[in-house]
This record gives C-alpha cells, sequence and structure tokens, in this order.
C-alpha cells in the first residue's frame, strides 16, 4: 500500500497508439525516476482521445493501445505495486469535478492554447469544427490532476500551458471557496520535445507523435529503429521546431550534450560523416531499447497482467476522486444545497406522518 505522506505526481498518456521514444525522454524517464519518493497517479486519458478520435472505429482501437501503452511504462521500470495505473473514463468523479472547474476558466484563455490548435490540425479538424471537448481538453486534464491532489506533473513542452490552466482552475477555486487544492507544477524534462523521424508527412518538423506517423516506437524493432533514424537530415529544413537540427536533438537525447557539441563541430567542419552521425545516434537509442525490448517481452507473456494492473489502479483512483469530488462540492455548498432539500422534504413527510 502506498504512503499518503509523499507527495503526489500525476502524468500520463492518451491511448492513440503505442509509446515512442518521445514519451521516453519527454516523460517516462521522469516516472521511473519519481516512483520511489513519489505517490504516483499514471493515467491513460481514453476520454483524451476522444477529443480528435471520437467515431466508433476510432475507439475501437483503444482497447489495444490501452494495453500497449501500460505494457511499454512497465517495460521501462515503472513498477505496478508502486503507481497507480488507472483508466480515466472508469473515474466518473473526474467528469463531475471538470463540470465544476469550467466555470471557473475564460473561453477565451483556452482559445490561446497553441498545443489545441495544433491537436485539432493533427486531427484534420479546422479552428471553427474545433468541439467544446477540444477546448475544454485542459480543463478536463486539471480534473485529472487536481482530484488527486498532485503537485507534480511530468509532461512534455506542449503540455505546460495545459499545466498552468491547471494551477489557474486551482487557484480560482481555493480563493472563491476556500483552501482545497495544492497548486501543481509541471516538470518539464531536458528533452521536453523531441522532434519526429522523417517517415510522415510532418517528418521532422514537428515533434514526435503518435499521431503524425514520425515515431520511432519502443517497440520498434533494431532494424526499424535503424531505418527511421537514418531519415534525419542536417539541415535548416529540420529547425522548424527550434534552433537546433533534428539530428542534435537526438544526439543530445540519447548520446549526451558534450557529444552532441562535438558531433555539431565535426559535421560543420566535414570531419564527420551523416551516416557516422546517424551510426552513433543508433547505437545509443538501440542501447537504450534493447533491455526494454527484453523486459517488454517477459510481460506481454504474463497474461492478465495489464488488465490486473489497470483495474486495481482505477479502484484505488475512484476512491480518491470520490473523496476530492466530495470536499469540492462541500467547499461550493453543493452538498449543503443538496442535504438541506433532503432534510426538509423528511421533515415534510414526517409533519404530513407519512414516510418518505
Ligand atoms: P497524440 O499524437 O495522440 O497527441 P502524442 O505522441 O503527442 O500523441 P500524448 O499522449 O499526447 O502523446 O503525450 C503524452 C505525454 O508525452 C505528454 O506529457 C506529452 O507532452 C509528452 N510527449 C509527447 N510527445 C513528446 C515528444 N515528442 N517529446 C517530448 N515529450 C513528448
Ligand atoms: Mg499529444
Amino acid at each position: 500500500m502506498v504512503e499518503a505522506s509523499k507527495p503526489r505526481l500525476l502524468t500520463g498518456d492518451r491511448p492513440t497508439g503505442a509509446l515512442h521514444l518521445g514519451h521516453l525522454v519527454g516523460s517516462l524517464d521522469n516516472r521511473v525516476a519519481l516512483q520511489h519518493d513519489h505517490e504516483c497517479f499514471i493515467i491513460v486519458a481514453d476520454l483524451h482521445t476522444l477529443t480528435t478520435r471520437p467515431r466508433k472505429h476510432e475507439f475501437g482501437e483503444v482497447p489495444g493501445f490501452v494495453r500497449e501503452m501500460v505494457l511499454d511504462q512497465l517495460a521501462v521500470g515503472i513498477d505496478p505495486s508502486k503507481v497507480t495505473f488507472y483508466l480515466q473514463s472508469a473515474v466518473p468523479a473526474v467528469y463531475d469535478l471538470a463540470v465544476l472547474l469550467q466555470m471557473l476558466v475564460p473561453k477565451a484563455r483556452l482559445e490561446q492554447v497553441k498545443s489545441l490548435r495544433s491537436m485539432a490540425r493533427a486531427a484534420a479538424m479546422s479552428d471553427d469544427a474545433m468541439t467544446m471537448g477540444l477546448l475544454a481538453y485542459p480543463v478536463l486534464q486539471a480534473a485529472d490532476i487536481l482530484m488527486a491532489r498532485a503537485t507534480i506533473v511530468p509532461v512534455g513542452l506542449d503540455n505546460e500551458e495545459h499545466i498552468a490552466i491547471a494551477r489557474e482552475c486551482a487557484s480560482v477555486f481555493n480563493e472563491l471557496y476556500g483552501d482545497l487544492f495544492p497548486l501543481p507544477d509541471a516538470m518539464i524534462s531536458r528533452s521536453p520535445a523531441l522532434p519526429g523521424v522523417a517517415t510522415g508527412p510532418a517528418g521532422s518538423g514537428a515533434k514526435m507523435s503518435k499521431s503524425l506517423g514520425n515515431a520511432v516506437y519502443l517497440g520498434d524493432p533494431p532494424e526499424r529503429v535503424r531505418e527511421k533514424l537514418a531519415t534525419l537530415t542536417y539541415d535548416a529544413g529540420d529547425r522548424r521546431l527550434g534552433d537546433e537540427a533534428a539530428l542534435l536533438m537526438f544526439a543530445r537525447a540519447f548520446v549526451g550534450d558534450a557529444e552532441a557539441a562535438d558531433l555539431r563541430r565535426e559535421l560543420d567542419a566535414g570531419s564527420t560523416s551523416l551516416a557516422a552521425a546517424h551510426a552513433l545516434i543508433d547505437e545509443a537509442v538501440n542501447a537504450r531499447l534493447a533491455p526494454i525490448r527484453e523486459r517488454r517481452a517477459v510481460l506481454a507473456g504474463d497474461v492478465g497482467l495489464v488488465e490486473e494492473t489497470l483495474v486495481d489502479g482505477t479502484i484505488r483512483a475512484r476512491e480518491v476522486a470520490n473523496h476530492t469530488l466530495a470536499r469540492a462540492r462541500d467547499a461550493m455548498g453543493l452538498e449543503s444545497l443538496w442535504s438541506g432539500l433532503v432534510a426538509a422534504t423528511e421533515a415534510r413527510a414526517k409533519a404530513r406522518r407519512r414516510p418518505y
């Protein structure tokens, strides 16, 4: 059983595909490191998946992705006996909390969030067709974070503003109704926006994403990883995500800062080839992925492990969410409104000498 005195952390992913190298360096490494001295909640955000993939056949893919995603995390080294993995849609108290938090966030604030427009674009949705669900994505995320009363949220750069909105929800709530929610902080890794590889149309000009076809998956076999990494180029076209070429961002994430600086000098001087740079990165990436692949194969053979992990965690998350929701309703006066109505109805029944 987890100790309540540890600081709480919440993080997670949408089950829109298997996990990739961006997740590894953007969030999973932090999850593994922090699981020992934090009480960790890891959400499988299937409701958030509905914001861009609401069709029945799209949701039909979710169960498979849920399984892949939990297996990936166990293979990376997250210990299911330490961490609460849970399925977002199976915790209805979070929807209730999200509705209450929606009252606290100006619509114009959500319309400014760039990542939501990027998600709409990736889903071929025009700005005008953006649904309330997509616009309120960060509010639902705030409900996830605040239901756990989490203070630390390890995320990639695209999620930083969402955590700012969760803080705003918490602080406005506390101001209006009294201190209930601790203010959460985003924990941004040293590789918070790993670019994609050039296997899809978005290529290295966008961050690596499950939905953009530009990802190197943790479960990809070594040859596939090599092929994908060989698409990284060292030219200006790669630099749309920032000042640095995608190749160097990979070198920094997987080989090291000093080595990446050397590589840059050598490439600029022409003393090393692009093929040698690819080989260096491939070796480092495959050295990281080899033990993950091995553990994943063993874990995949443990039939029912993923399901049991999710069910146990979801039962725990429901307890926590119900408790937080009850406190929020109480603080807002919703609980006393309801209990007042019930008491008056009981008194009326008594006066009429009729049981209610
Ligand atoms: P989708 O394409 O469905 O949006 P995704 O690949 O962007 O999927 P998410 O589930 O949206 O993955 O993100 C899960 C977490 O991983 C978030 O905290 C996000 O910021 C982080 N993350 C995702 N992609 C990257 C990346 N390329 N680099 C660093 N962190 C990332
Ligand atoms: Mg995303």
